[in-house]
């Protein structure tokens, strides 16, 4: 007689209610999220999803690993490329062989970095480019991933403020990269005004309002310490996603933010509440302060939603 031992490993779950199963296991596989080699798990009425790396909602399980399948190393997927964090040729290769809709794996050599937030790939597999185009809730986006700063682990923030953002009103994207915030707002806002420091980024910027056939987006290629100058207007909600330095344009964007406006500011914290004071010194009253992704053991990128004024 054969005994199978089923092997069990620790990893990230997200709960999710049985009858949402499916459809969350293959959302999670759209995004590169949904951690192939363990199996799903019932617990009660819900199920455990195996996931690659943490995200908001996510708890440590131990999941049975799924035998028939190929281990792949860790990757994260951006449109048709999948960035690694090893330089496994090999492991590279087994990525390209087994996902049909990639066209390049990378291995990427640095962190983010400078100030257009960029890093340096090396092609470890497939055709040799960084460019790419990322399918988002119906949004097309040209991506490259050397030359601008694009994350899909953002797809879920883009649609938290679109849902919060009113028809008619003007909106700011201070630090816009390739649009993706701004192009998606652009469904429900006026007018977004899109400004990023990067001429590539504005560029493709440029690529996405065209593609998307987005008329209310108004590209700006500035430095956006400037903006208060260049703007006579105020506006209803402003996104300042630039987590590294964001917190030195706090004033700024209080100037270009209407009385009742909102703020969506981005920032990597080490404690809850870091900036809360800070807020309240320029005027501002945090509505929600979320966690939306850890960054290294005892730091993670916060939003707060802040009401300017009152
Ligand atoms: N919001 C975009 C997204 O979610 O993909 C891009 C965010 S990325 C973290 C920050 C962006 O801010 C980069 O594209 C960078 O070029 C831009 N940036 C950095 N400093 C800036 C400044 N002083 N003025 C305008 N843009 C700036």
């Amino acid at each position: 007689m054969i005994h199978v031992v089923a092997v069990t490993v620790g990893q990230w779950g997200i709960r999710v209610p049985a009858r949402e199963g499916e459809t969350t296991r293959r959302s999670l596989i759209d995004e590169g999220a949904l951690d192939l080699s363990l199996k799903v798990r019932r617990d009660g009425d819900w199920l455990l999803l195996p996931l690659l790396d943490w995200r908001e909602g996510a708890e440590q399980c131990t999941f049975e690993q799924n035998p028939g399948r190929i281990v792949l190393p860790r990757h994260e997927l951006v449109g048709g490329i999948a960035i690694i964090q090893e330089r496994d040729i090999e492991g590279a290769q087994k990525i390209l062989d087994s996902r049909p809709s990639l066209h390049t794996i990378v291995y990427a050599i640095g962190e983010v970095s400078g100030e257009y937030r960029t890093r340096e790939f090396e092609v470890l597999a497939g055709i040799p480019t960084t460019r790419t185009e990322v399918i988002e809730y119906g949004h097309r986006f040209h991506v490259d991933l050397a030359a601008a700063y694009f994350s899909a682990r953002l797809s879920s923030e883009r649609q938290r403020i679109l849902r919060q953002t009113g028809r008619h009103e003007a909106v700011l994207d201070m630090f816009a990269g390739v649009g993706p915030f701004a192009i998606t707002l652009s469904d429900r806002a006026g007018l977004v005004v899109a400004c990023d420091l990067n001429p590539r980024a504005v560029e493709l910027m440029l690529e996405n309002i065209v593609q998307n056939r987005t008329w209310n987006v108004l590209p700006v290629l500035a430095d956006a310490r400037r903006l208060a100058g260049i703007f006579p207007w105020r506006f209803d909600r402003i996104v300042m996603n630039l987590p590294l330095s964001g917190t030195e344009f706090l004033p700024e964007a209080f100037r270009l933010c209407k009385d009742g406006g909102m703020i969506h500011f981005y920032s990597l914290v080490a404690t809850d509440g870091e900036h809360r004071e800070y807020i309240r010194e320029l005027g501002g009253e945090v509505l929600a302060e979320r966690v939306v992704r850890s960054y290294s053991p005892g730091q993670w990128h916060a939003v707060y939603d802040v009401r300017v004024g009152g």
